[in-house]
């Protein structure tokens, strides 16, 4: 049975202890414990396919290597006792569109998850004391782009209301799985405007911004929490403001999501395992059957083994001869991004910013500076270069919008910068633990360059992780990167994880996947995670999925439909549809 607490969830002990994966041994399994389901991962993602799965009625296992289910939704006492630190994400908001959330499909509340909405949304505070605040209010937002230019705040609301018609159509797309509905192409070609959003999205968010905005620091404002790619095709739409944009935190932490979805899970049946990190997966006449555990373990899946494992540790857990060569090929090529590198502090004061009128204390601030440094970034980012002056930095302060995050009065502050390199030039990953020290006090000194009220004496303590340390707390995030790969177009809809392996199967038989490696990708959407659901779900009848999309987002599994998905006339059937897939485009 699970020994997942409440406390268990916020304890932050033994986070850094390292998943190690070693080569294939032979096991004796025939006596191991037989499941439905067994799932490997305890993220958000494959606990909420494994609640899907649950309440069909499947006799599910999770199995999760670390001490704590969660993944990149965990909260933990990092500093001090009573200050709890998101280790990962903070916001939920793509979640918010999935229909699980949408239609409260589970009904988490009864579960204990509670949404917080800050407001404001975002701080930008510029070096000559100029500053722009986003609010929920939209028309407040636009009057803080008025006051640099009223053209911009003009164009801000066309924008917004512009790009806010299309919105649905990139929810229903990243909410449903590959091949089981239309393509995003197909989908815009049936809007007014279509062709002109294809254009749109097919251009560089930097061309959109430039094209548009007069005043540098609209443009600014459109960037954080990172100019991630600015110049890159396919990221246009990340240029368009929405009149509903939001950064949602769960009350009492990140953790509250999957501490609700592993009550959800164990209340319809589910167990979960921890301390369990899955070594190889059991493949015998050709068909995977199980997994096997560091500790020499092995439980056995009559139905389906559902991964959450990074492909690029997936391939190294059964020979490579089961793997096709396109797959291997697609695996090397899949690019997991930038690392993170991360500092938490405990204070007695947030950061505070001096506005007209007053002062704001935000939830969430950006100390982008300047197009020219957004533009660098991206620079760096291809060059692999590193640097500590001048760093980009995400700041995070739940404990303002939610107080239950530290003692009364104190604060959490998280310093985020997503532009670390794994591989250290001269020392590679080990140099890490050299310079951690130093990088982390480079990025408060870059802090209290903005917010100076936040001086040393308000820090009551601190806790940094490098890209190294994410890793070892989180196989998922290979090499410390945050979204597990690049969201480019050459890894997404059709091509995630792999051209032809999109629709959550693998190639080994019985095994599926899901996680930010799948589509819609990484973040916490929840999307692969639903998406993994319906695909183990549906029964490939096509009337059934023209059904889908007339109700988008309203879907059912039953367990005999489950059954026929996971049988072999359902695999040969997913195998034409996979095919099918794989030759449709970027969607
Ligand atoms: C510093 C940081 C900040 C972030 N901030 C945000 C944010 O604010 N908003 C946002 O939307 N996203 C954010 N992200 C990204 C987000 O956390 C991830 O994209 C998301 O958590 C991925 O969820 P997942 O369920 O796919 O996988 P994960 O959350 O990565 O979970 C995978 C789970 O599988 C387990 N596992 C892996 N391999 C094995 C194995 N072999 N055996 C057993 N268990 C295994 C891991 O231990 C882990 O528990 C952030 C990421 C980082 C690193």
């Amino acid at each position: 049975m699970s020994e997942i607490t409440r406390r268990g969830f916020v304890k932050g002990a033994a986070l850094v202890a390292p998943l190690a994966f070693t080569r294939f041994t032979v096991t004796q399994t025939s006596s191991a414990p037989h499941y439905d389901v067994v799932i490997v991962g305890a993220g958000h993602n494959s606990l909420i396919t494994a609640c899907y799965l649950a309440k069909a009625g499947f006799k599910c296992l999770v199995l999760e290597g670390r001490p704590m289910a969660g993944g990149g939704t965990k909260t933990a006492e990092l500093t001090l006792s009573g200050f709890h630190h998101d280790v990962c994400s903070s916001i939920h908001a793509s979640i918010q569109s999935n229909p699980l959330m949408r239609n409260n499909e589970l009904k988490l509340g009864d579960y204990g998850l509670e949404y917080i909405y800050p407001d404001p949304i975002y701080h930008i505070a510029f070096p000559d004391g100029s500053y722009i605040t986003k609010w929920r209010d939209f028309d407040r937002t636009c009057e803080e782009v008025a006051k640099y230019s009223k053209k911009d705040a003009e164009t801000w609301r066309r924008m917004a209301t512009e790009a806010d018609s299309i919105r649905e159509i990139l929810n229903e797309v990243n909410f449903t799985p590959i091949g089981f509905g239309k393509s995003l192409g197909e989908r815009l070609a049936e809007h007014p405007k279509g062709k002109l959003w294809q254009r749109r999205m097919a251009m560089s968010k930097w061309d959109i911004l430039h094209q548009n905005f007069e005043d540098e620091r609209t443009m600014v404002a459109m960037m954080p929490p990172f100019p991630k790619l600015i110049t890159a095709p396919y990221t246009g739409f990340s240029a368009y403001p929405s009149k509903k944009e939001d950064v949602p935190q769960p009350k009492g932490g990140s953790g509250m999501i999957a501490l609700a979805l592993s009550r959800y899970f164990e209340a319809h049946g589910g167990e979960i395992l921890v301390n369990k990190p899955v070594e190889r997966l059991i493949v015998e006449n050709g068909r995977c059957v199980g997994v096997e555990c560091a500790d020499g373990s092995s439980y056995r899946a009559d139905k389906a083994v559902l991964s959450t494992v990074h492909i690029k540790q997936l391939v190294n857990m059964a020979p490579r001869d089961l793997w096709p060569e396109d797959f291997i090929e697609g695996v090397k090529t899949f690019d997991t991004g930038a690392a993170s590198f991360n500092s938490h502090f405990a204070t007695t004061e947030p950061l505070k910013f001096p506005v007209k009128g007053g002062t704001v204390v935000p939830v969430h601030i950006s100390n982008i500076q300047s197009c020219k440094r957004a533009l660098r970034f991206e620079s760096e980012l291809a060059l692999g270069e590193f640097h500590v002056e001048e760093p980009v930095l995400h700041i995070v302060q739940c404990s303002v919008a939610d107080p239950t995050r530290a003692p009364a009065g104190m604060h959490t502050v998280r310093v985020l910068c997503e532009q670390a390199v794994y591989d250290l030039p001269d020392g590679g990953p080990g140099r890490w633990e050299e310079i951690k020290a130093e990088v982390a006090e480079a990025h408060l000194r870059a802090v209290q360059r903005i917010a100076p009220n936040l001086t040393d004496d308000k820090i009551l303590a601190r806790f940094s992780t490098s890209p190294v340390d994410i890793e070892q707390m989180n196989a998922a995030m290979w090499h410390g990167s945050c979204h597990s790969g690049t969201d480019g177009p050459a890894q997404a809809g059709a091509m995630r994880p792999v051209p032809g392996w999109s629709q959550h199967r693998m190639p080994i038989p019985g095994l599926y996947q899901t996680g930010g490696t799948t589509h819609p990708g990484g973040g916490v959407t929840g999307g692969p995670g639903r998406n993994a659901a319906v695909a183990c779900g549906d029964n490939s009848s096509q009337l059934q999925i023209q059904a889908r999309e007339d109700r988008p987002g309203i879907f059912k599994i039953s367990r005999s439909t489950c059954r026929s998905r996971f049988s072999s006339a359902n695999r040969r059937a997913c195998t034409a549809r996979r095919k099918r897939s794989s030759a449709s485009s970027h969607g």
